[in-house]
Parts: C-alpha cells; sequence; structure tokens
C-alpha cells in the first residue's frame, strides 16, 4: 500500500522509527524514466519515499510553471505500481511557508551559472533550495537523480559535499523512447514533427560516442553535423569532463547538448571515452 501525506508532520510522524530510508524527489507528470528510478532506489533503502513537488523557484519568470503537467491521481498510481511506499505531494505553502521572495536559497556557485544556468540564472538556486530543504524534510539515508539532468546531478553532489548533508547520492542512467529520445515531462509539449526532429539530438550524442577514438575535435564535429542535418542549431553542445569541466582532452568525459525544439527546451547528454593518448595523424 502506498500512502500519500502533504506535510512535513505527517512525512515525519510517517516515517518515525522506519529503517534505512531510499529518496527520489520529481516535479511529477512521471513517466518510465521516473519509475526507472523508484526501481534503481527500492533496493537501497527500506523504505521509499517519492515527492511529487512541481517548485516554483526553479521556473524563471518567462517559463512555463503554470503550464507544466500536474496529475497527482496518475502519479500516485506509478508510484504505487513501482513499489514506492510513502508519496510526499506538499503544496507551495507547505515548502515556501515565508513565501517564495527574499528568502534564504542555495547559491549554486560558478557551475550554476554555465550551461543550463546560463540559459536559466534563477533556476539551479531553486533546485538546489528546494532539493535541501526536501532532504531536510525526508531525512533520507539515500537520494536518485536522473543523468538525464546531468549538471543539476554534478550539483546536487557538490551541494551534498560542501554543506556535509549526510546523505548518498545516487545517479541513474537516462530513460529513452525507441526513438532515442530522452523522456522529459515535457515532451507533451511536442508536436509529431517536433518530436522527429528531437529524435536527432540522440543520433548526434551516439555519434559523438562512435567518433571518441579519434578524439575531442572528432567528437564534436560528429554531433555537430548530425544537428546540422536535422536542421538544428544547439543552444549549446559542449564536452567536458565528467565533473562538467571544460576541454578534456582525454580519458573519460560528456558530451551535452540542449536545443529549443519549439516551446520545451530539450537536454541530452551521454558519455564519451577519448584516448588516453593524443591520436598521431
Ligand atoms: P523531474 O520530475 O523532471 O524534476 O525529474 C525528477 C528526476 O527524474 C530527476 O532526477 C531527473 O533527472 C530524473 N529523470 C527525468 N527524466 C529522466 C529520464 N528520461 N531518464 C532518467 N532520469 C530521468
Amino acid at each position: 500500500m502506498t500512502a500519500v501525506v502533504h506535510t512535513i508532520a505527517e512525512l515525519r510522524s510517517a516515517l518515525a522509527g522506519a529503517g534505512r530510508v531510499a529518496f527520489v524527489p520529481t516535479m511529477g507528470a512521471l513517466h518510465d524514466g521516473h519509475v526507472q528510478l523508484f526501481k534503481h532506489a527500492r533496493p537501497l533503502g527500506e523504505v521509499l519515499v517519492a515527492s511529487v513537488f512541481v517548485n516554483p523557484t526553479q521556473f524563471g519568470p518567462e517559463e512555463d510553471f503554470d503550464a507544466y503537467p500536474r496529475d497527482l491521481a496518475a502519479d500516485i498510481e506509478r508510484c504505487a505500481e513501482a513499489g514506492v511506499d510513502l508519496v510526499f505531494a506538499p503544496d507551495t505553502d507547505e515548502m515556501y511557508p515565508l513565501g517564495t521572495d527574499g528568502i534564504v536559497m542555495v547559491d549554486p556557485g560558478e557551475l550554476g551559472r554555465v550551461l543550463e544556468g546560463a540559459a536559466r540564472p534563477t533556476h539551479f538556486r531553486g533546485v538546489l533550495t528546494v532539493v535541501a530543504k526536501l532532504f531536510a524534510a525526508v531525512r533520507p539515508d539515500v537520494a536518485v537523480f536522473g543523468e538525464k539532468d546531468f549538471q543539476q546531478l554534478a550539483l546536487i553532489r557538490s551541494m551534498v559535499r560542501e554543506l556535509a548533508m549526510d546523505v548518498e547520492i545516487e545517479g541513474c542512467p537516462i530513460v529513452r523512447e525507441a526513438s532515442g529520445l530522452a523522456l522529459s515531462s515535457r515532451n507533451v509539449y511536442l508536436s509529431d514533427a517536433e518530436r522527429e526532429s528531437a529524435a536527432a539530438l540522440s543520433r548526434a550524442l551516439e555519434a559523438g560516442r562512435a567518433a571518441g577514438s579519434a578524439g575531442a575535435e572528432a567528437v564534436l564535429a560528429a554531433a555537430r553535423d548530425v544537428l546540422e542535418a536535422a536542421g538544428i542549431e544547439p543552444d549549446y553542445l559542449v564536452l567536458t569532463d565528467p565533473y562538467l569541466r571544460p576541454d578534456p582532452t582525454s580519458g573519460p568525459a560528456r558530451l551535452l547538448v540542449a536545443v529549443r525544439v519549439g516551446t520545451p527546451r530539450l537536454l541530452d547528454n551521454i558519455d564519451i571515452h577519448l584516448p588516453t593518448h593524443q591520436p598521431q595523424d
């Protein structure tokens, strides 16, 4: 039986005396990507908690906070099917009792200002603030996040380290449609034509990965070619090291892309392996 609570007080009493707590934070509109996180998290704790909260502070003023898809009844059903024990679905007042202006927030630092942070300057401050609040409410032993939002995962790991939070962070691989398109709650905004062109993102990343043995330049060129052929001008296409530091030359790396296809902003990324020695001409 999946229980549903809406307040921190109810959450605390539901978890009193519980053993190890595994936690998956979400904004709802749950899809198979979220379900994969629940499955990953299930064996990591005796109790599995999922939160469903559309966090206003991570949306910019021109963004889709009001339009963001919401269906708590369907989300609860998905959670129940995936073995979630407890759903925490607070309202905005419960999470932000003093409102959202002028409150204490978590500054993400430099890493919060590049890539997604360059396009969405207040986004990661909102994400880290709500994740810190959720951790304080749930007090999990382990929390699971998707690699789909790779910069978010890196920043959450940094926050936990910097603020000495007593929680383990686990990353979970990206879940994709058969076309390769990474699942996202925002894909509902895509028209059929946009959905088709969005599939070029993962093809570009795969092409980049296949070029890995030829070095960083070749990776970027291969990915760029696929995007160009699909008529897609990315917001960014970058190769970083696994910690999102720029210009890796060898070893494990990450290729990240963001693009606006129609209304939504689509993100994707893939792991790349660069040769440990520079390729010879
Ligand atoms: P959201 O509800 O979009 O805030 O996402 C909640 C969690 O699910 C985040 O940790 C996301 O990275 C993760 N997530 C969303 N989509 C996917 C996906 N396609 N594959 C893996 N994880 C995902």
